[in-house]
This record gives structure tokens, C-alpha cells and sequence, in this order.
């Protein structure tokens, strides 16, 4: 049927690219030791970085949260699916962002995709907005850019001068930049600090996407304005709460003024079911945890992690990219190249995953090691030796 054929040329296409993905089935829990298709294995590829997602006052929070507050939530958040879990979460996370956040309030929202919709549709509603897009920018902030009636403007990875020009030669009435904190592909901070200087000189807004740093940036791990010690009232944070936080959701959080025009005009909040109130209510749990000793700790124990990984790998022909954070990219350079490498390491039971264009740029696939509290020394010399004989091997 020509229907069908036409949707396998392109799958063909994407095949004849070294491009087509699969999904692996994981039969345990997200931990650093799983069983996948059936098969143990030693994973580096989650984004659970403080080993929260299987963490038992994590998983006993949750439990106690489906008591309490049933499966689901059965509505939109403006109908009557808001509940007490999700209201007491998102005035915890308003507190949290008070110190860097002039009257700062928070939303809670589905998934971090949604929430970066949400900013940018409702910021850049207008045809006399403009967009400012970092280069390197998540595929969500992209989107969310797309689908915005703003205008948008790219500005090449980390260069404050052509921003500075871009937004100088900008007249539009509100103008926004958006940038990653942690870059997910490439683990190196935005230069925030300046971002925000040149913002706030051009009264612009800037939003944050710290889908990598919340939980794990920061003392008390509240992320990347933590880090840095900004403060503004420019400033649009979004936390992910899938990744250290070891849950799933994200909050924004902004002046209380953005948080009320999202409420009543971002529709990837207001269109869509609440999330289980259940998975705010374990959110508590991962908060308890991110702010307090434990976190800390857990914290401390990555950061050893990924200083011992950079002084174990030793890389000649392919290149470990300059990252403090505990996403530790190693370029390969092709797809075939890449796809090679990671199967010669799932051989050996080790799990990294290959991340091919269009997610990277061509020419620099690479393997994404992530690392994760949960990760012990020993693990993670196994992997770097691994790495490093299959260098050789491939020479
Ligand atoms: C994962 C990610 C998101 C999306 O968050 P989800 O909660 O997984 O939808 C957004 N931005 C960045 C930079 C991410 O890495």
C-alpha cells in the first residue's frame, strides 16, 4: 500500500544512516546494576544522578502518596484535578527559589517538555516578541520556540558578544533568551552570571532550562541560580524532576506575576490532565533528600566520581570534552564509529548509550557517559579501562 511504503522509505532512509534507534527493555528498576532484555548490565546512561529514581523513602513516598491521594488525578489542573499534594509541592519549590527569585512562586507541570512549552508560548505570545535561542539548546526549548508566535533568533553556543549585537539590534516590545544550563549533550555550564548581566542590561527575560543541575548544582543542590548565586526578578527557572530528583514532572519558577499568566494562558498546563498527585507527594521525599546531609553527601560522592573517570581515561584519537558536571561526553566522530564502540562495550555488560545526530551535530557522535551517586570507584574504573582497551583495539 502506497501509504505504508511511503512511511518505510523514510524508515529505510534513517536505517541507510546508521540512524534508526532502539529501545532496550529494562527489567529493574533505574539503578547503576540492571537487568535489560534479560541480560545484567552496568549502566552509565541514566540521568538519575543522586540514585533517586529506586531510593527507598523515595519509592515508600510514593506508595503512601497513591494511598492518600488515589492512582490518578482525573483532571486538568483548572478543573479539578489540582490537588493538595500538587499545592503543598509547588509551595515548597516557591520557597526553595525565594532566595533567587524576587516574589517567587511555582508551578508544577507534567513533564519538563511541557513546562518549556508552557514558558516560552506564554512569554512569547506575541508577534512583537522575540526569542533568543542558544545554539545548543534542548530539543523542548526548540519546540516550545517553534510553537511560540515570537519571532526567533539563534545565537551561536556561548557567544555573549553575538547576543549582546542580536538582542542591541532587537526592537521587538518583549524580548526573551533561553538557554540550557548544563548543555545535555555536552556537560559544560552556560556562562549564567553574564547572561543574566546582559538581560538585565537589555531588559530582557531569561529563562533557565536547569534540567541537569537542579538537585545536583548548588550546596543544598537547589541548581544552577544556587550555583552561580544569581538573583533577579528577569529570571524564569525550570527545574526537571526526572533527573536527580528521581521522579518525573518539572516546576518553573518565576515572579508570581509569570506564574499567574501561566496558569491562565500556557496550554501545556492548562490543556492537558494533572499529573498522579502521588508522584508530587514523593517529590517531598526527593526534596528531603536534594536539600538535606544524605544529598550532600550524594552529591560529594559524584563529584569524586567524575574527577576519578577524567584521570582514569586517557583518550588519544577520540576526545573527552571539557565537563565539570557528571554528564562526561566522549566524541567518537562517526555514527558507525560511535554505534561500534557502544556495542563493544555492551559486550562486556557495560550500558552507555551512542547519541547520533540529530540530537548531536554530524560528525561528533559520541558516547554519553553519565554518572551516578549510586556508581561506585570500582564501577567506574571498569568502565574506563573498557573504554580504554577498546581504543587500542580499534586503532
Ligand atoms: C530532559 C530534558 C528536558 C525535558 O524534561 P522531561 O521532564 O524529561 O520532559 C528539558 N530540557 C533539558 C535540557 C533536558 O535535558
Amino acid at each position: 500500500m502506497d501509504l505504508i511504503d511511503a512511511v518505510n522509505r523514510k524508515l529505510d532512509t534513517l536505517a541507510a544512516h546508521s540512524l534508526t534507534r532502539r529501545r532496550r527493555v529494562a527489567d529493574s528498576p533505574c539503578a547503576p546494576r540492571q537487568v535489560v532484555d534479560g541480560r545484567p548490565l552496568l549502566a552509565f546512561c541514566s540521568n538519575d544522578y543522586l540514585g533517586l529514581a529506586a531510593h527507598p523513602a523515595v519509592v515508600e513516598a510514593l506508595r503512601e502518596g497513591a494511598a492518600r491521594y488515589g492512582a490518578g488525578s482525573g483532571a486538568s489542573h483548572l478543573v479539578s484535578g489540582h490537588s493538595r499534594a500538587h499545592a503543598l509541592l509547588e509551595a515548597r519549590f516557591g520557597d526553595w527559589m525565594a532566595p533567587y527569585i524576587d516574589q517567587a512562586r511555582a508551578l508544577y507541570l507534567c513533564t519538563g517538555y511541557m513546562a518549556n512549552l508552557a514558558v516560552l508560548t506564554a512569554l512569547g505570545a506575541d508577534a512583537d516578541a522575540m526569542i533568543f535561542s542558544e545554539a545548543l539548546n534542548h530539543a523542548s526549548l526548540i519546540d516550545g520556540a517553534r510553537l511560540a508566535r515570537a519571532g526567533v533568533s539563534i545565537y551561536p553556543h556561548g557567544d555573549l558578544d553575538a547576543l549582546d549585537a542580536q538582542l542591541a539590534a532587537s526592537s521587538a516590545a518583549t524580548r526573551i533568551v533561553v538557554t540550557d544550563s548544563v548543555f545535555s549533550m555536552d556537560g559544560n555550564l552556560a556562562p549564567l552570571p553574564a547572561l543574566l548581566a546582559l538581560c538585565e542590561r537589555h531588559g530582557a527575560w531569561l529563562v533557565v532550562d536547569d534540567a541537569h543541575g537542579f538537585g545536583v548544582l548548588g550546596a543544598t543542590g537547589r541548581g544552577a541560580l544556587e550555583h552561580f548565586g544569581l538573583h533577579s526578578p528577569q529570571l524564569v527557572y525550570i527545574g526537571t524532576l526526572g533527573k536527580a530528583a528521581g521522579v518525573g514532572g518539572a516546576f518553573v519558577a518565576a515572579h508570581a506575576s509569570v506564574i499567574e499568566l501561566l496558569v491562565q494562558r500556557a496550554r501545556p498546563y492548562i490543556y492537558t490532565t494533572a499529573a498522579p498527585p502521588a508522584l508530587a507527594h514523593a517529590l517531598q521525599a526527593s526534596l528531603d533528600i536534594i536539600g538535606g546531609a544524605e544529598g550532600a553527601q550524594r552529591r560529594a560522592h559524584l563529584a569524586a566520581l567524575v574527577a576519578h573517570l577524567q584521570d582514569a581515561l586517557r583518550p588519544r584519537r577520540w576526545r573527552l570534552l571539557a565537563s565539570g558536571t557528571a554528564i562526561q561526553p566522549l566524541i567518537i566522530g562517526s555514527n558507525d564509529d560511535a554505534l561500534r564502540v557502544a556495542a563493544g562495550l555492551y559486550e562486556q555488560g557495560l550500558w552507555v548509550p551512542a547519541i547520533r545526530p540529530p540530537t548531536v551535530a554530524a560528525g561528533t557522535a559520541r558516547l554519553r557517559v553519565t554518572l551516578c551517586a549510586a556508581h561506585t570507584h570500582d564501577e567506574v574504573a571498569q568502565l574506563a579501562r573498557a573504554l580504554n582497551e577498546l581504543e587500542r583495539a580499534t586503532a
